[in-house]
């Protein structure tokens, strides 16, 4: 075999067996993107004292880059939450309630809790928590995040994104953004369209409605798929408005929140 093609080889080896863990870079940024532009102008001032110079779009991935780092191991879990399939509203909300083990929904809280009543943060403690709440928001927003625990949330449901292995949690986290061929800021100048009163109904709810919201969304995306489907452009036809319905929520959502603590 070529040098060449070995490499590429190789490469598309290594890609395919990483395991997805959330949005990948590209939606994340996105999320934070949106969230950036729908600031006050004191959250913007208050953001920038804690991250300085770093963007809500850059700070997004933060919490997935430290996963090579065995020192944040306990930060692993916090990224989602499971559900049985088939449960009802009043389940998904009364186990959201009674969960003790470190999931995305009562971690997110503890963080928004840090900030509203904790008067000693520390400067580092305010930027680990400012760049773990826009990671989160994001990852709550991506419906496989409040997928199934037997398959770890669809990692364990093979597919073939066209002529690449992959699964139904990489898809969303990254096969279908990747496949739209633009930047951060080309997606959300592509899809930041919504009006005052959308942005106030998006706002007026909480992380468990948010979680309900993608713990539906999921269990339709289950339904839509059998193990090694191939997955091609009908299936992005079909889902690309759900997704950017996502990160556009997401974004607003998270926007709603800091202008709220800051
Ligand atoms: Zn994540």
């Amino acid at each position: 075999m070529p040098f060449k093609k070995m490499l590429f080889t190789c490469l598309i080896w290594v890609l395919a067996s990483d395991a997805a863990f959330s949005w990948g870079l590209l939606g994340h940024r996105i999320v934070g993107e949106i969230a950036g532009r729908h600031l006050s102008a004191k959250a913007k001032r208050e953001i920038k004292k804690i991250l300085g110079n770093e963007t809500l779009a850059m700070s997004a991935n933060w919490a997935d880059f430290i996963k090579s780092d065995t020192s944040y191991r306990y930060l692993n879990s916090w990224h989602y939450v499971n559900f049985r399939p088939g449960i009802s509203k009043a389940e998904l909300l009364s186990h959201l309630q009674h969960d003790t083990t470190a999931n995305i929904y009562n971690r997110l809280n503890f963080l928004v809790s840090e900030f509203r009543e904790n008067k000693t943060l520390d400067s580092d403690r305010k930027k680990l928590y400012l760049r773990l709440i826009v990671h989160l928001v994001g990852d709550i927003h991506q419906p496989m995040h409040a997928g199934r625990p037997e398959d770890l949330g669809g990692n364990r449901i093979p597919l073939h994104w066209f002529y690449e292995p992959s699964n139904l949690h990489k898809v969303w986290d990254e096969d279908l953004i990747n496949y739209q061929q633009l930047s951060y800021t080309e997606y959300t100048n592509s899809i930041d369209f919504s009006s005052r009163q959308q942005r106030k109904e998006w706002q007026s709810t909480g992380a468990d409605e948010w979680l309900l919201e993608s713990f539906m969304i999921a269990e339709q995306l289950y339904a839509g798929v059998g193990k090694g489907d191939k997955l091609r452009y009908e299936y992005n036809f079909m889902h690309i408005g759900t997704l950017n319905d996502r990160l556009l929520k997401g974004g607003v959502r998270l926007a709603g929140l800091l202008n709220e603590l800051f």
